[in-house]
């Protein structure tokens, strides 16, 4: 057999190192639809727990909504359960083609390729559009899907500090000499949730003659005064060339991803792009959902306008209520703790109040950084928030964490 008992100590000891160190992270079964109030099973065996959620991408509240999963549904019933085929062969779909033009009504673009996942997106578009002639110039922060994707692309690398014009304007000046520059970022970056300057960004692509690439997978549906995304937020709806988003967050957090574009670079990823060759194509329920998810987000603002109420709300109770926040304008809302075994068990703690949270700590942030990311939904009533900050507060006072700044929660938990 070749699993030695030198490979297996090998793999036993890593996970027995995760363990000890506190960071060990375990599954929590939910046992019915992704919602504001969920049912959970956790530990393994325990008896199932109603409880609140503020760790989903639901956003805009509409992985369960009644429309979306009807639309879903019908498209069962009419396209059938899966294609069998990559894109190319066999796996595009009238609904596929029709889903495309409406994401590209939707973002303001000439044209959409979609892709299995956001994640596959990423790893296929830049090897497509970039050659060792050209740079790509990204933040140092985006996202883990772009790391690898720029991993696949033999163009050279640049990257700036976090949202620094100064250090971004110094790496176009680097990369003049190249043939192509595009600069890369997310439009809401997930651990932190604050927004890239797209403005300030555009300014410096034009200066440089830099195409400008856009991850807006935690802002398509709901950030802009119309949900379009950052492009919107900032003002720079014709200014932003590409963009990559999910179908797996905001919009109805079923799979599914996308680039957008120029047509000629919808067309380049369509020819060449190695996801959409070789990786099975969306569903049909899923591409269903997410055109009934599209329609019912260009009828009306009720629901990010209502996240935004939320977030608002939120954010000043647990500043009233003394956490340490990570300050930003999205429903991403990181309460910062710092050490990776006080998130744990604070989220753990918070979970027996019926509150579901998750503990992010190294690798997913920095060394350091350990929080509880919460998240912001529209599917949260009033007294959802009224009871989760109630339990914050009571979790809080425990670990007597209430008003200590940084230095101050290092000072009492270490690092
Ligand atoms: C979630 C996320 C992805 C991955 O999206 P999937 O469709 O789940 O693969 C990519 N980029 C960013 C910025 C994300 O937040």
């Amino acid at each position: 057999m070749a699993y030695s008992s030198k490979a297996k100590d090998f793999y036993a000891g890593e996970l027995q190192g995760m363990k000890d160190k506190g960071i060990f992270k375990e599954e929590r079964f939910i046992q019915s639809p992704q919602a504001a109030s969920i049912k959970v099973e956790f530990p393994k065996g325990a008896e199932p727990k109603q409880v609140l959620n503020f760790c989903a991408n639901n956003y805009l509240g509409l992985s369960s909504h009644p429309e979306v999963v009807k639309a879903a549904h019908e498209a069962l019933d009419s396209r059938g359960y899966g294609l069998s085929s990559v894109r190319f062969i066999c796996g595009t779909q009238d609904i596929h083609n029709e889903l495309e033009i409406k994401m590209s009504e939707f973002l303001g673009m000439e044209g959409t390729c979609l892709f299995p996942s956001c994640m596959e997106a990423n790893a296929g578009l830049f090897d497509v559009v970039l050659t060792p002639e050209d740079a790509m110039i990204s933040d140092r922060l985006v996202h883990a899907s772009i790391v690898d994707g720029l991993k696949l692309c033999k163009a050279q690398m640049f990257n700036y500090k976090h949202n620094s014009m100064s250090h971004l304007e110094e790496k176009l000046q680097e990369a003049q000499s190249c043939r192509l520059r595009m600069i890369i970022t997310d439009g809401v970056f997930s651990m932190d949730g604050d927004i890239a300057p797209l403005d300030k960004i555009c300014d410096l692509a034009d200066k440089y003659d830099a195409m400008v690439m856009v991850d807006d997978s935690h802002a398509t549906g709901f950030i802009g005064k119309t949900g379009r995304g950052t492009h919107e937020y900032h003002n720079v709806m014709k200014r932003v060339d590409i963009i990559t988003t999910t179908f797996g967050k905001g919009l109805g957090g079923a799979t599914g991803g996308s680039v957008s574009g120029p047509k000629e670079i919808a067309e380049m990823c369509r020819q060449r792009a190695r996801p959409y060759l070789f990786s099975n194509t969306m569903p049909p329920a899923v591409v269903a959902g997410s055109l009934k998810v599209l329609e019912i987000l260009s009828k009306s603002t009720d629901r990010r306008d209502k996240l935004e109420k939320n977030t608002t709300y939120w954010r000043a109770g647990l500043t009233k209520a003394g956490f340490d926040l990570k300050q930003g304008d999205t429903p991403i809302v990181p309460v910062m703790l710092y050490n990776a075994k006080l998130a744990q068990d604070i989220a753990r703690d918070l979970y027996h109040e019926g509150i579901y949270v998750t503990g992010f700590f190294f690798p997913v942030v920095a060394q350091g950084q350990a929080r509880i990311r919460t998240q912001i939904s529209a599917g949260h009533e009033m007294e959802h928030l009224d009871k989760a900050l109630a339990a914050f507060t009571k979790i809080g006072q425990k670990y007597g964490i209430l008003g200590l700044k940084k230095d101050e929660i290092i000072a009492k938990y270490g690092l």
